[in-house]
């Protein structure tokens, strides 16, 4: 049968390889991974490993930089330009820039639902109502799955979508979840045909989130423990190597999620921001997005790095604490700071993580980008989303979180008033509409500032006209 899902493939592979041909001719592009603490070995990207089999740190993926050199700065630009406008799947936000990001994916096997390509918000109303003379959010939650989650998802689903056409022997890709990896995962695997399995903490993630892996087919396991337990049972499961970890433990997922660093470049015409903030839980984000700028640089892109914020929830804040018994003691952030903690039940459910898988990559980025660690309270992010929202934005709460960050560094000073700023918004506000009903209904322990009900009225023309003319007059005065 030649569905209109089979023509556009037959454009892909027509139109796909002959710029690979081209792109093969005059670089060959090539990663591997590589252990974080610098062990020697180089592992292909198709082996199924997570951790390195000599100290077991931490892996990453390296790229040939050298390789990538041979396409001058200017060319790059206008190469992603190009990309941009022409066809599926390089206009996707992710796969074109394919050659930094996972060079050993053959187009038929990218597995692509138009994930990147995202909106870079000029927040000029809610920016002066805090001070700010230029504030942009970056809009990674408007996506298929509602989150940034797809950017990584997209590199890793097809990676496995390459491992099995080359006759690896995965029979499903698994992965533990605060709710949007889940989402993303089922979606991408659904796309792929490729079995998914999905480990949920019971009752602690939102209704949208849990039913998205459930509408695309997952094998959906909800388990009486916290994130982190889910956590510990994935890599048991996963120590099965024809069960594949898509977690962010799986370094795939950071090439697909550092593309945010050069997307919003491009968007701001390649001006550098000055800060960058960005929420943290499980901590691949962060260090997605520092890696994606420190490449750049290597390749000329930019000629230095902005500042990166890691924004926490205060109840669940173990990189946060690190940060500051560093700062106290006079010295550099170092794992020996670090400690995990029990997370405590916050609105930004997606970050209640207490021992963070990435935690040595995420303080690397902080080291290399000069950056640093905030924290909200949940009254504080309830209200920065609230007023975020109050200027046309739509936020979820991960994004309340960096925005109350953002509000006390600009308030103490540390963020000056025409900084360039960009926020990275992870979620779309749909997606957590439990969070904005509690808000709004006044149901939290703490005072909701920017509640707004709806007035119930009567049906009579004159009673609701001369209601909805006394309550502009009580709003004017
Ligand atoms: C996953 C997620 C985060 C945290 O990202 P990490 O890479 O785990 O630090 C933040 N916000 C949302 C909405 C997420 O889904």
């Amino acid at each position: 049968m030649r569905t209109s899902a089979g023509r556009l493939r037959s454009i892909n592979v027509e139109a796909a390889p002959s710029e690979r041909w081209y792109t093969a001719r005059v670089m060959r592009p090539s990663a591997w991974f590589k252990c974080i603490r610098g062990c020697p070995q180089r592992h292909p990207l198709s082996t199924v490993i997570y951790r390195c089999p000599s100290c077991d740190a931490l892996l990453e993926v390296e790229h040939d930089l050298e390789a990538l050199r041979a396409r001058s700065a200017a060319d790059w630009r206008g190469v992603l330009r190009e990309r941009a406008v022409g066809p599926w799947p390089h206009r996707s936000g992710v796969w074109s820039k394919w050659e930094m990001v996972q060079p050993e994916v053959a187009p038929e096997n990218i597995v692509s639902l138009g994930e990147g390509n995202s909106t870079l918000l000029p927040a000029t109303r809610y920016g002066a109502s805090i001070g700010l003379d230029e504030l942009y959010v970056k809009h990674c939650g408007t996506s298929h799955t509602g989150s940034f989650k797809d950017l990584g998802m997209t590199v890793l689903v097809s990676s496995v979508k390459q491992m099995i056409a080359d006759g690896g022997a995965v029979r499903a890709v698994a992965c533990a979840s605060t709710g949007d990896t889940s989402a993303a995962l089922a979606a991408y695997g659904a796309a792929a045909g490729i079995p998914v399995i999905v480990l949920l903490p019971a009752g602690k993630i939102s209704a949208a989130q849990l039913l998205q892996p459930i509408a695309h087919g997952a094998l959906v396991c909800s388990l009486d423990t916290d994130f982190d337990g889910c956590m510990r049972v994935v890599q048991r499961l996963t120590h099965d190597p024809s069960l594949y970890l898509a977690n962010s433990l799986n370094s795939l997922r950071v090439e697909g999620q550092k593309t945010i660093a050069a997307e919003l470049l491009e968007q701001l015409d390649w001006q550098l921001p000055d800060w960058v903030l960005v929420p943290g839980g499980n901590l691949g984000n962060v260090s997605a997005i520092a890696k994606g700028f420190v490449e750049l640089r290597a390749l000329g892109l930019v000629d230095r790095l902005p500042r990166l914020v890691c924004c926490q929830a205060a109840q669940a804040n173990p990189l946060y604490r690190a940060f500051e018994r560093a700062r106290a003691a006079g010295r550099t952030i170092s794992e020996e700071d670090y400690a995990a903690v029990e997370a405590r039940t916050t609105q930004a459910s997606a970050i209640q993580i207490g021992a963070p898988v990435s935690l040595p990559k995420a303080i690397k980025a902080l080291v290399d980008t000069d950056g640093l660690v905030a924290q909200a309270s949940e009254a504080e992010l309830a209200d920065a989303a609230a007023r975020a929202d109050r200027c046309g934005l739509f936020t979820c709460p991960h994004t309340g979180v960096a925005l109350a960050c953002l509000e006390r560094l600009v308030d103490d000073g540390t963020i000056a008033k025409d900084a360039r700023v960009v926020v990275i918004s992870t979620a779309h506000g749909l997606k957590f509409s439990e969070f904005k009903t509690r808000y709004h209904q006044r149901q939290n322990d703490f005072p909701s500032a920017h509640a707004n009900e709806p007035v119930a009225m009567g049906s009579d023309p004159e009673e609701v006209v001369g209601a909805i003319h006394r309550l502009l007059d009580e709003t004017a005065s």
